[in-house]
């Protein structure tokens, strides 16, 4: 393999229903950055089926250029079909690094497309940059158990593959108007390959709440006391609109939902505001908000370490303060 084949930075576009999901969108935003720094372009590869029309918005998100394979094999996600055409467009493109989100679908293709590459792959990375000197990608991720960050390097093949998780990084702003150009790309599928037939989807009736895109998140810690308790966050967040979350206490108590967890083994979230109530402040947890725009920390201990990244705090009793606060917006919403 030769290293100089390779230029670029790819961007793997994952839709839902013809719709982008916001780590691709996180990952223009950083995959432009690192573009710049290399003096490169920035490409999003969009599978799906009817897709081109996310185009437009790939490149007002930072996107060059933007490469879309079309077809009904891709209406719905395989992991064969979608690695066959990723891996031919790769192939074919020769992009010298190539990133995607640690989402579920990202976590499935990610590994398969790095081993038919026979290529690197850092997964669950919280942080890339590019090596001073060589100009290589630096993969940042947490190691055991997240009691060390690891930097990892792939010096010996291209592309250098990473999945990032969602909220970590930040979308470009999108002022500016931006062009860039779209190429179609027919590829070639070896149907005999398939072992997996989608024969019906049934989708999940439970609401899925995604804390990673609430633009306010009213969060609970060990010291709501009990999932009852958490009435008082809901009735706090119905007046701001807001989403309910939690720290991992709150999640392992069977208090709320998986998909609600704030943190290092949960979400990285980054709302304009932040309610961390009853949390102490933990690394774990704090990793996973300390980007949040503006932070409300309520705290009965003085000392809590949530206050080092609050930049409001309040000491006291969550339980009185809580439905004093949520009556005060009542009344500031009924005054508008
Ligand atoms: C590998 C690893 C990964 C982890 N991943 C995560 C993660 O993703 N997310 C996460 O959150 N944690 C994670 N943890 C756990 C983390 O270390 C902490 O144990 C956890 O965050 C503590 O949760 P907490 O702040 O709710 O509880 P506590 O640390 O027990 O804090 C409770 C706080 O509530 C306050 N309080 C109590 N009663 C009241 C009251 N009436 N009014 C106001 N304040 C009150 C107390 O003063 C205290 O500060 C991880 C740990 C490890 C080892």
């Amino acid at each position: 393999m030769s290293l100089a084949d390779y230029k670029g930075v790819f961007v793997f576009i994952e839709q839902r229903h013809g719709e982008v999901q916001t780590v691709s969108l996180e990952l223009l935003g950083r995959g432009r950055q690192l573009a710049d720094e290399l003096g490169v372009t920035l490409t999003g590869l969009l599978v799906g089926n009817n897709v081109k029309g996310l185009s437009d918005n790939l490149i007002q998100h930072g996107a060059d250029k933007v490469i879309v394979v079309e077809g009904p094999e891709y209406d719905i996600y395989s992991t064969e079909a979608y690695t066959q055409a990723v891996v031919e467009v790769i192939n074919n493109k020769k992009p010298e690094i190539f990133l995607m989100g640690a989402s579920t679908l990202g976590r499935d293709l990610g590994p398969r497309v790095s081993a038919r590459l026979a290529t690197g792959l850092v997964a669950d990375c919280t942080s890339l940059d590019l090596s001073e000197d060589t100009k290589e990608l630096m993969m940042t991720r947490p190691a055991f158990g997240g009691n060390l960050m690891a930097t990892i390097m792939c010096p010996d093949h291209r592309p250098q593959i990473a999945t990032v998780r969602p909220g970590v990084m930040e979308k470009l702003h999108t002022e500016v108007v931006r062009t860039g150009e779209v190429e179609d790309y027919k590829a070639s599928l070896d149907t005999s390959k398939f072992k997996v037939k989608v024969l019906e989807v049934v989708k999940e009736e439970k609401e899925m709440v995604k804390i990673e895109d609430a633009s306010i998140l009213v969060s609970g810690g060990r010291g709501v006391g009990g999932a009852d308790n958490f009435v008082k966050l809901e009735a706090l967040a119905d007046e701001l609109d807001a989403v309910v979350s939690g720290s991992r206490v709150a999640i392992d108590s069977g208090w709320l939902p998986h998909d609600r967890q704030v943190g290092q083994t949960g979400k990285t979230v980054r709302p304009d505001l932040y309610f961390a109530i009853g949390i102490s402040g933990s690394i774990q947890h704090v990793a996973g908000m300390e980007e949040s725009e503006f932070i409300v920390a309520i705290n009965k201990d003085k000392d809590a370490q949530i206050f080092n990244v609050a930049d409001l705090g309040i000491v006291g009793d969550l339980n009185k303060i809580l439905p004093v606060l949520t009556e005060e917006l009542k009344k500031v919403k009924a005054a508008k």
